[in-house]
């Protein structure tokens, strides 16, 4: 939105600090070095009109407490700090790494993830299939999936994945559109919720309960879905002696094989909706000519270390959807350093570091860019803290050095023809989206797509 600079930027002695990135990881670098002795003036980059990464666009709207981080994450933008929010700004479209590496002492990337793990089995382009990624955004209101459709009007779905992200897509499948209208999706997505007839959800873990990824909290949600009941065949849950071994000793393990085991033994209380547990099974080939039509998954065995091997029984499940939630991927970011085996950008303690190991000065990665797509969002707090130690002590080794001055940063921006949002355009987006969902007695209505947003930023009454 371009407006004259409204935030007093200095340079001088000031520390100037450029974070690519307005998701947590990103956020929480920021309170770092605000929390630090050195006077800091920070801009936090995002490609996004709004700030706050997959806690406003992953995690599951039904998890309304888990937002409430936010509330956290926003102080870093109170007036008295010198910290500026410029949305709308792609690195490496808008504003490149010379740019940055010309107008900060330090730059840090906590760009996250941009991507969805495939599958890999015939099939998977098919319309119908699809990562999870796609569908969390577009029930998130990411602007990304603001033209997408999920209808859903099929009668069984299959989920793939053994992680939080696959039961938080299970979750939402089977839960009522009176649940669902209890949360913020934009209205377009609970239009859909509203004509959900899925009354089957598989969902398919390639190996046995106890290589699972779940949190107990995260399971315990599912068995107590008012509007699914949980179907496991006993005969899944297989431990090997290994297995057995790691569950006792495993506090998380031993909680999550608990409910697994109670709910095989519970009888089905016939709820509208039901979430089938497979454990040991992974689809093999998804079906259909124009669209999916079904998903062929093959029994597994478990093997002594962890792995498993097909048996060659297969079976058919009658679905019209598949959504794979097997990890977000990092993508590389232009001209910065990437490891594609690991997919995230090589660092020692926050430090980027070149092809051949060796420091890339000035420059700092944090979150899944970083460590790749683990941990909740308080992980990132301490992956956060752990960056800017490294930044603060090697810029302190060099502060006689710091040169740099971010004034002109949104001068270039504007020359470029780049609508910047910031903080005060941000907080009309949210005044807005709050009044919408205050009108519906809901938390909030998201608006997704982008210019929506960008006019909002610019003209709604505050
Ligand atoms: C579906 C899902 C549900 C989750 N649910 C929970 C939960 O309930 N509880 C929990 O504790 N954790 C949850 N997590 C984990 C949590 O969201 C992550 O730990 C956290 O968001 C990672 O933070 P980050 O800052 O590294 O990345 P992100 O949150 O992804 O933030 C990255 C930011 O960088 C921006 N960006 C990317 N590329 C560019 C670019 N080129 N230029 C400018 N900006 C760019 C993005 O727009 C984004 O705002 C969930 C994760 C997922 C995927």
């Amino acid at each position: 939105m371009c407006p004259s600079d409204a935030t007093s930027t200095q340079g001088g002695d000031r520390l100037q600090v450029a974070v690519v990135g307005a998701g947590p990881s990103g956020l929480y670098a920021v309170r770092a070095l605000l929390e630090s002795t050195v006077e800091v003036g920070v801009d936090v980059f995002d490609r996004l009109p709004a700030p706050y990464g997959l806690v406003r666009y992953g995690v599951a709207p039904d998890n309304q407490k888990m937002k409430s981080v936010i509330r956290v994450l926003h102080g870093s933008f109170d007036e008295d700090n010198d910290v500026r929010f410029l949305g709308n700004v792609t690195f490496g479209e808008d504003i490149t790494r010379d740019d940055l590496r010309a107008h900060y002492d330090a730059v840090i990337y906590a760009t996250g993830t941009q991507g969805d793990r495939k599958l890999g089995v015939a099939g998977e382009e098919l319309p119908g299939s699809s990562g999870a990624r796609e569908f969390v955004s577009w029930y998130c209101g990411h602007p990304d999936a603001a033209s997408r459709d999920f209808p859903l009007r099929c009668r069984h779905a299959a989920v793939v994945g053994a992680g939080n992200v696959a039961l938080d897509v299970t979750r939402m499948l089977a839960k009522s559109s009176e649940e669902i209208a209890g949360t913020d999706v934009p209205d377009r997505v609970l239009d859909t919720f509203r004509d959900n007839r899925i009354t089957d959800i598989h969902l398919l873990s390639r190996r046995g309960p106890a290589q699972a990824k779940f949190t107990p909290v995260e399971l315990r949600e599912m068995g107590e879905l008012v509007n699914a009941d949980i179907v496991i065949d006993p005969g899944e849950l297989v431990l090997t002696e290994d297995d057995e071994q790691r569950v006792a000793a495993d506090r998380q393990l031993r909680k999550n094989v608990a409910l697994l085991r109670e709910w095989a033994e519970r009888p089905l209380e016939g709820k509208p909706r039901r979430v089938h547990m497979r454990f040991l099974h992974s689809p093999v080939r998804i079906l259909g000519e124009n669209e999916v039509a079904g998903v062929v998954v093959e029994r597994n065995e478990l093997l002594d270390d962890g792995k498993v091997r097909g048996t060659g029984e297969y079976e058919t499940l009658d679905v019209g959807l598949v959504f794979a939630a097997v990890g977000y991927q990092a993508l590389p970011l232009p001209d910065v350093p990437f490891d594609h085996d690991t997919a995230t950008v090589p660092h020692d303690a926050g430090r980027v570091l070149d092809s051949s190991g060796t420091q890339e000065p000035g420059e700092y990665v944090t979150g899944w860019a970083k460590r790749g797509p683990s941990g909740v969002i308080g992980t990132n707090k301490n992956d956060a803290a752990e960056t800017v130690n490294s930044l603060l002590t090697d810029l302190a080794d060099r502060a006689s050095t710091r040169r740099h001055d971010r004034t002109g940063i949104t001068r270039l921006l504007e020359q470029r023809g780049v609508d910047y949002v910031d903080w005060a355009g941000w907080l009309r987006v949210d005044t807005h989206e709050t009044r919408l969902g205050e009108a519906q007695n809901r938390p909030r209505v998201k608006v997704p797509d982008q210019p929506s947003l960008l006019e909002l930023a610019r003209r709604y009454p505050q």
